[in-house]
C-alpha cells in the first residue's frame, strides 16, 4: 500500500536526504586512483554516526557493509574492499541512512580519472535519464509515465536497462510501495499524487540488460561483464511540482539536443 506523507513527514525526509548527501559528496570527493574502496566505507559510516544516525544498509537482510561499491561490470550492492581504485574505473556509490526514523538513500556514478568515452556517455546519459525522470514525478503523470522515461532514455542510446532491480517509495523503511521499475508502459500505474516521495534508481548497462548475482549472494553483476552505471535520488510529489530530496553531486550536463548529438556520434 502506498503511504502518502504529511508536509511534516516530507520534512524529516529531507533531513535524511541532506544527510545521505553530504556523505554522498564526500565519498564522490574521497574516490581517487589507488584508493581502497575499504576507506569510502568506514568513512561514510563514521560520518553518519557522527549525526548520530545509522547507516540503512548495514545489516539490511544481512549486508554486511555501510555503502554498496560497485565497479565496472558491478551493477548494484558489490562489496567495499582492500582493492585499490585504479584510473579508468566506473564506479557506483550507494548509500542509505536512518536518521531520526527516517530514510535517506541515494547512488551516484563516476569515472576515476580518464574513462573511456562509451563510458563516460553511459554516466552521464543515466544520470540525465534519472532528472528526466525526476521531472516526471508530478501530479497529472502515472508511475508508468516515469518508469517509461528512464526506459526510453535507455532505449534511444541502445544500453540495456536493468529489469531485475527496481526504485521504490520510501519513508521510514527504505522499501516501501510503490515499486519503480525502469521501464513501462506510459499512462499506467498508480497515479501520482501529493505526498509520494520515490528513490528512483536508473541502471544503465552498456550491453545486455541480464544481469546475475556472484557467489558472495549480493555483487550484482552485468551478463556480458560489460560496464554499468547506477544512480538515484529521492523525489517527492508536491502541488507545485517534484522536488528533488538528495541532492549529491551529479554532473554538468549538456542541453538535449547536444545529447542526442552525443548519441550520433558515440
Ligand atoms: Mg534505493
Amino acid at each position: 500500500m502506498i503511504q502518502l506523507k504529511s508536509p511534516q513527514e516530507i520534512q524529516r525526509l529531507q533531513e535524511s536526504a541532506d544527510l545521505v548527501s553530504n556523505v554522498m559528496n564526500r565519498m564522490l570527493k574521497m574516490a581517487k586512483p589507488g584508493l581502497p574502496t575499504i576507506e569510502l566505507d568506514e568513512m561514510a559510516e563514521k560520518t553518519i554516526r557522527s549525526y548520530g544516525a545509522r547507516p540503512a544498509f548495514k545489516g539490511y537482510r544481512g549486508f554486511p557493509f555501510s555503502v554498496c561499491v560497485s565497479v565496472n561490470e558491478q551493477v548494484v550492492h558489490g562489496f567495499p574492499s582492500r582493492k585499490p581504485l585504479k584510473e579508468g574505473d566506473v564506479l557506483s556509490l550507494d548509500v542509505g541512512v536512518i536518521y531520526q526514523g527516517y530514510v535517506g538513500d541515494c547512488a551516484r556514478t563516476i569515472g576515476i580519472g580518464v574513462v573511456a568515452a562509451e563510458a563516460d556517455l553511459l554516466i552521464r546519459r543515466s544520470y540525465y535519464a534519472l532528472q528526466q525522470a525526476c521531472k516526471a514525478t508530478r501530479i497529472g503523470n502515472r508511475l508508468h509515465d516515469v518508469s517509461h522515461t528512464v526506459e526510453s532514455i535507455a532505449a534511444r542510446y541502445g544500453y540495456g536497462v536493468v529489469r531485475d532491480f527496481v526504485g521504490h517509495g520510501v519513508g521510514r523503511e527504505m522499501h516501501e510501495d510503490p515499486q519503480v521499475p525502469n521501464f513501462g508502459k506510459p499512462g499506467t500505474g498508480p497515479r501520482l499524487k501529493t505526498g509520494l516521495v520515490i528513490a528512483i534508481e536508473p541502471m544503465f548497462n552498456l550491453g545486455t540488460y541480464e544481469v546475475e548475482t556472484l557467489d558472495d549472494k549480493w555483487t550484482v553483476v552485468t551478463k556480458d561483464r560489460k560496464i554499468s552505471a547506477h544512480v538515484e535520488d529521492m523525489v517527492a510529489v508536491l502541488p507545485e511540482g517534484p522536488k528533488i530530496l538528495s541532492s549529491a553531486d551529479g554532473m554538468i550536463l549538456p542541453p538535449i539536443e547536444e545529447m542526442n548529438s552525443l548519441a550520433v556520434s558515440a
